[in-house]
């Protein structure tokens, strides 16, 4: 089947390699010009983990990755009030996982998929099922036929909004923005440790990663943002005047912000549908099942959600039909989970006082201890789903995956 992908982020080229793996041709569209740089460093473990393992990405996501040692948090004068040993992380999920920069993961996920038809600079703007087939109009103004299309276009999905309507009946606005950016040549790095600085409803944090970059994330709740800033320039004033008077390194951050690579401006907010497909269209991460940075972990489930949905469709030999409901039956209810979990994780980022602050960090710290982490920690880890077995996995492994 030719099945067109609107969105090569990190949902899209992995269920692009799954179709392509069951002999479907994929083609992937990508708005953007080139593949998109940018965003902070996502954990990764569970199922995703398990999918990149089964896609053979080991090898060359290991060159990219850090096993992180410790997480820290510092008052307006630099004092360290909480501190937590994240290779406690490794104990709870038996050493799968990992600390990857969003942008590598996305990179190697692409370069897997080599040889495949992929438009960048291309979008899909129009969409008519006409029952045997889909007729898309393209950004490029050309029109063109295909048996199935998936919109893989993240939060602000355009295949969502033309086939289901507005992201307004479907968005959940968790209360926060999110902005992230790269930094090159900052000064001073803390190695394979998140250092941040928190106050009620703000938090800016820093990470140093290799060749001299660091990335900055930046979550703070609605409640500072009277008007939502339309354009980056806007975006940027607005974190100027939010974090004014932050304390720590802020002000040194801010300040380079101007001649920061990739900068990321975006509410965290949900998506919450009652159907993820309808007729011969089907959505995928972001775009149908969004659960926020608050969930640490809408990169793998965006993964989880490619396998399910070609494995489905392999299933059904191809009868979306059958594939369709299958998909959304196996994943929604785990999805929500995950997403009421994600609510629940918000105090973490930007308590709303000070005594919310004190005790996270003294949960924190606690966290620390080997027998609390497991007690704390535990359930944010445990993998509540299993992937199902679409083929046999002990004849067809990737060559490179046997090494890992
Ligand atoms: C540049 C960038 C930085 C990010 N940074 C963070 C971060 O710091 N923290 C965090 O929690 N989450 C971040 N995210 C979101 C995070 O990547 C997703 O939650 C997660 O990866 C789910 O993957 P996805 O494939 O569903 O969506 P995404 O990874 O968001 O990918 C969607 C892709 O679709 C493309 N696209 C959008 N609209 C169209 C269109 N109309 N036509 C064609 N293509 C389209 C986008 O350019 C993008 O490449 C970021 C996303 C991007 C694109």
């Amino acid at each position: 089947m030719k099945i067109a992908i609107n969105g090569c982020g990190i949902g899209g080229p992995t269920l692009a390699w799954w179709l392509r793996r069951y002999g479907h041709e994929p083609v992937l569209l990508e708005k953007s010009p080139c593949l998109r740089k940018g965003g902070h460093v996502i954990d990764f473990w569970g199922t995703g983990y398990e999918i990149a393992q089964k896609m053979g990405l080991f090898p060359h996501l290991l060159d990219d990755a850090y096993i992180m040692e410790r997480m820290r948090s510092v008052t307006a004068s630099g004092r360290t009030t909480s501190s937590l040993d994240v290779r406690r992380f490794q104990e709870l999920t038996q050493g799968r996982y990992l600390s990857i920069a969003r942008s590598d993961l996305s990179r190697h996920i692409y370069q897997a998929c080599e040889g495949m038809e992929t438009r960048f600079g291309t979008s899909i703007v129009g969409i008519k099922d006409e029952g045997d087939k889909v007729h898309v109009q393209l950004s490029d103004d050309s029109q063109e036929d295909f048996d199935l299309v998936v919109g893989a276009d993240g939060l602000h999905s355009k295949v969502r909004a033309l086939t289901f309507g507005p992201q307004s009946d479907f968005e959940h606005h968790t209360g926060f923005y999110v902005a992230a950016f790269d930094l090159q040549g900052y000064q001073p790095r803390d190695e394979l440790t998140y250092v941040s600085h928190t106050v009620p409803g703000r938090q800016i944090s820093r990470v140093a990663l290799r060749d001299d970059h660091t990335l900055i994330l930046l979550v703070f709740s609605k409640r500072f943002v009277s008007r939502e800033p339309e354009n980056e320039a806007a975006q940027k004033s607005l974190l100027r005047q939010v974090y004014d008077d932050m304390g720590w390194e802020t002000g040194a951050i801010l300040a380079r912000m101007d001649h920061a690579e990739n900068f990321y401006f975006d509410r965290v907010s949900q998506i919450r549908m009652p159907e993820w497909t309808k007729g011969r269209v089907a959505l995928l991460g972001d775009a149908a099942a969004c659960a926020s940075l608050l969930a640490g972990e809408g990169t793998g489930l965006a993964m989880t959600e490619a396998y399910i949905l070609a494995g489905e469709l392999q299933r059904a030999a191809g009868d979306h039909r059958i594939a369709f409901p299958a998909y959304q039956a196996r994943l929604q209810d785990y999805l929500v989970r995950r997403q009421d979990q994600a609510l629940k994780f918000a105090g973490f980022f930007a308590p709303k006082n000070w005594f919310s602050l004190f005790v996270r960090d003294v949960m924190t710290n606690a966290a620390s201890i080997a027998f609390l982490s497991k007690l704390l920690l535990g359930s944010s880890f445990s993998t509540d789903f299993e992937l199902p077995a679409y083929h046999d996995e002990s004849s067809e492994l990737h060559p490179e995956m046997k090494s890992t």
